[in-house]
């Protein structure tokens, strides 16, 4: 099969490898679909810590059950179209048993540390599989890890509908934010910031009415810094009103450092939160989609081949101009 393999960090091609075959009673193999290109993939390609080497990466994707292992057999059938959850945790570390899987010390991560979905043919385990309707558009069914992601963030905010938010940074990530807050949850006070004019503007096609590039307001509840950057999270915290939360959402580099106001944190009772990956918010993200697919249809919005998202990996082709990319196969 046809899949793109990043053999260390710097280096990648397109090629052919053997298609994956069930080894085990709840495997799955899934026939790829659509899987969409996330930052995560471009840092892989760079070099992450926890990243194995080769690995095929693709971590947002969904597809068709093409066969599967006795166990499995039990919940799924072949021909079904499942979107996956690419995080698996091993329930039975401390942090699993604390009830913490996101933070499972042998968590696999599909597209990271074992093979995902740039690829014609993916092996799966069946605790990732969850099924979504036929009439989900592969645009949107690819926003099911991405948006369980931002779910995560959104319940350790808490925000509460009349409440200010600020949204640093307009990628992919930071547009779910919004529109799950402004038009799902009814969150009427969403700010976005971003430093590019050509993400605000695909930001905007996909429906963002509050973005600009300052700063319109000088409070707010609930900062989400989804940039990565540490500028942003030190203005955030300035931007905080008492009892306010910002999280950390956005990925930096492991030795980025920023600074924080002591008093600031004191004075007004701040809570500075992170927020990793998507502990059981799998089933509610695609609940979400489905009862609101209109409103999350533009964020995907080009279709690629694989050899053009090698081009993506290796900064040929900008990511500035779309909000995210999918491969179709
Ligand atoms: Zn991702
Ligand atoms: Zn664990």
């Amino acid at each position: 099969m046809k899949a793109l393999v990043i053999e260390k960090p710097g280096s990648l091609r397109v090629t052919n490898v053997p298609k994956p075959v069930v080894e085990d009673v709840g495997e799955v193999i899934v026939k790829v679909e659509a899987c969409g290109i996330c930052g995560t993939d471009i840092h892989i390609f760079h070099g992450l810590e926890f990243a194995r080497y080769p690995v095929i990466p693709g971590h947002e994707f969904v597809g068709t059950v093409v066969d599967l292992g006795e166990e499995a057999k039990k919940k799924f059938k072949i021909g079904e179209r499942v979107v996956i959850d690419p995080n698996l945790s091993c329930f039975y570390c401390e942090a699993c048993r604390k009830g913490m899987i996101n933070q499972c010390e042998n968590m696999i991560n599909q597209g990271v540390n074992k093979d995902g979905a740039y690829a014609e043919y993916v092996n799966v385990n069946m605790k990732q599989c969850y099924r979504v309707p036929s009439e989900m558009s592969s645009e949107v069914a690819v926003l099911g890890e991405p948006m369980s992601c931002v779910l995560h963030g959104l319940d350790r905010a808490k925000v509460i509908p009349d409440e200010r938010v600020l949204i640093f940074g307009a990628g992919p990530i930071g547009t779910l934010m919004y529109k799950s807050l402004h038009d799902v949850r009814g969150v009427s006070n969403a700010d976005m910031i971003e430093i590019s004019r050509e993400r605000i503007t695909a930001a905007k096609a996909a429906g963002v009415e509050s973005i600009s590039d300052v700063v319109k307001d000088n409070a707010y509840d609930v900062v989400f810094e989804a940039s990565g950057n540490p500028k942003a999270f030190e203005k955030g915290v300035m931007l905080l009103k008492p009892g306010g939360r910002l999280i950390q959402f956005g990925v930096a580099d492991e030795d980025t450092l920023a600074n924080l106001p002591l008093y600031e944190v004191y004075r007004k009772e701040l809570s500075i939160l992170g927020s990793f990956v998507n502990p059981f918010t799998m089933s509610r993200a695609l609940e979400i989609l489905r009862a609101h697919e209109d409103r999350f249809r533009g964020i995907v919005s080009k279709s690629i081949t694989l050899e053009e998202a090698a081009e993506i990996l290796d900064g040929k082709i900008s990511t500035k101009r779309f909000l995210k990319a999918m491969i179709k196969f």
